[in-house]
């Protein structure tokens, strides 16, 4: 599946020593095949692929992220905008028009949509103008009863104009209506005919596209079509549960200029669930919800809190050890959020995370008793040093010799980060 691919592409990305450019290529290309495979347009993993090399080698590591990050996040990001923006609409009354080709769903969106509203607090009703297919408006009525939801619909009547003005009147005390229409097996000129005509009459507050995730590439004309018509406002992915080839239907929603509403996953009435972009990606990465921890990390560590270019050129005082710890510990429970992050987590030593919040006042006891010149550069510090420190501040030889021991081992894992700035470097100026 998409997700899978997405996954160990990512996990590759993880069991790196270096991000190079090299790495970054083969991500791409890691990528371009899981996407392509699920059937995104070629065009858009193009720009995909181009917009991450250019941002992962161009751009400056944010403050507190490491190569590794940097890249995840603008992965993350990339496909974000792929798959675009949440389409928005408003729980108040209104009309919404289902467009779509016969099988893709919009029956059963349309029954799904009404349990929706309902669960809002909204009256609501459908109308089935679907009078093309034997027997479309028993499935929406049955559909309807279960949820105790009226529903018109004359299976006798040829004009799915006049079914859908009776509707109105007949429905003129519900607050959301809900207009089911007809599909037919291809694009046809009097199927795009028809819903024009109703949707000239019905005036919506919305025109919904309801797409088989199955479709693929088929999926940008039918979009295509829908929208030169009647405008299409927001689309309705279904049978996501189904298929590897969601990114087809997915992506085609760049074709209607406005983004997916919802998404069905499943055959129940309950199956459908309201589309989020960062959660879904998230997911489909497998990284939990790195929206979340982007957003952390961006608020919890400050340019000014920690001199990054100055640990970058080579110095590391215990001042500023102290400081990254300050930012790690604004970041909250460090697991979990390093449990949000199992890509960059991965370098933190484990022992360096216990009992973090203890330790730090401890070491702000210890840092307390050391000359400006031992804070500066802890290298001074010897054994009869160390004595005198742990005098003056009321703590234990062992417990000074932790301290330094400590940021020893921060130090070193600072030298990975700074082997990896310079990699960048190099693989920029390669560019
Ligand atoms: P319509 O012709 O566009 O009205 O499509 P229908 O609503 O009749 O649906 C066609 C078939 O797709 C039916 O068998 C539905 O049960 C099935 N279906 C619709 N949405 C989903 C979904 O999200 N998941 C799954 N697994 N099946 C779906
Ligand atoms: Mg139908």
């Amino acid at each position: 599946t998409l997700s899978n691919s997405l996954k160990d592409a990512m996990k590759k990305l993880a069991g790196k020593t270096v991000i190079d450019r090299a790495a970054v290529d083969e991500l791409v290309r890691d990528l371009q095949r899981a996407l392509l495979s699920s059937d995104v347009n070629v065009k858009l993993v193009m720009q995909l692929s181009q917009s991450i090399k250019s941002r992962a080698l161009d751009e400056d590591l944010p403050p507190g992220m490491n190569v590794r990050e940097h890249v995840l996040r603008i992965v993350y990001q990339e496909l974000v905008k792929l798959v675009g923006k949440e389409a928005e609409f408003s729980l108040r009354p209104q009309k919404i028009l289902m467009a779509g080709l016969q099988g893709s769903g919009k029956t059963t969106t349309t029954g799904k949509l009404c349990r929706y509203f309902q669960r809002k607090g909204l009256k609501v009703g459908a109308i089935g103008a679907d009078n093309f297919r034997p027997g479309a408006y028993a499935q929406l009525e049955t559909l309807c009863k279960k949820i105790n939801v009226p529903c018109y619909g004359d299976p006798q009547e040829k004009d799915a104009v006049k079914i859908t003005r009776d509707g109105l009147a007949a429905l003129k005390d519900v607050e959301v209506v809900i207009v089911d229409t007809a599909g037919r097996h291809a694009l046809e000129d009097d199927l795009i005919e028809e819903i024009t005509q109703i949707n000239d009459l019905l005036k919506p507050d919305h025109r919904w596209l309801v797409i088989d995730a199955a479709l693929g590439q088929a999926a940008r004309d039918q979009a295509k079509r829908f929208h030169e018509a009647i405008g299409i406002d927001g689309v309705i992915v279904t049978k996501m549960d189904g298929t590897a080839k969601g990114g087809g239907a997915m992506s085609a929603v760049s074709e209607t200029e406005s983004g997916i509403v919802f998404i069905g996953n499943g055959e129940t009435i309950e199956d459908l669930e309201r589309f989020d972009a960062n959660g879904f990606i998230s997911r489909l990465l497998g990284m939990g919800d790195l929206k979340a921890l982007v957003e952390k990390a961006e608020e919890a560590i400050k340019p000014e809190d920690v001199d990054v270019n100055a640990m970058l050129r080579g110095k590391f005082t215990l001042n500023d050890m102290y400081k990254q710890l300050e930012a790690v510990q604004k970041m909250g429970p460090l697991k979990q959020v390093l449990s949000m992050l199992p890509l960059g987590g991965m370098n933190v030593p484990s022992e360096a995370l216990d009992g973090t919040a203890d330790r730090m006042k401890k070491f702000r006891i210890i840092m307390d008793s050391m000359t400006p010149q031992e804070l500066d550069d802890p290298s001074l510090i010897n054994t009869s040093r160390m004595t005198r420190v742990a005098k003056g501040s009321g703590a234990t030889v062992d417990e000074v010799r932790e301290l330094i021991k400590y940021y020893k081992m921060m130090q070193k894992t600072l030298k990975g980060f700074r082997g990896n700035r310079m990699a960048m470097n190099k693989m920029m100026k390669q560019m």
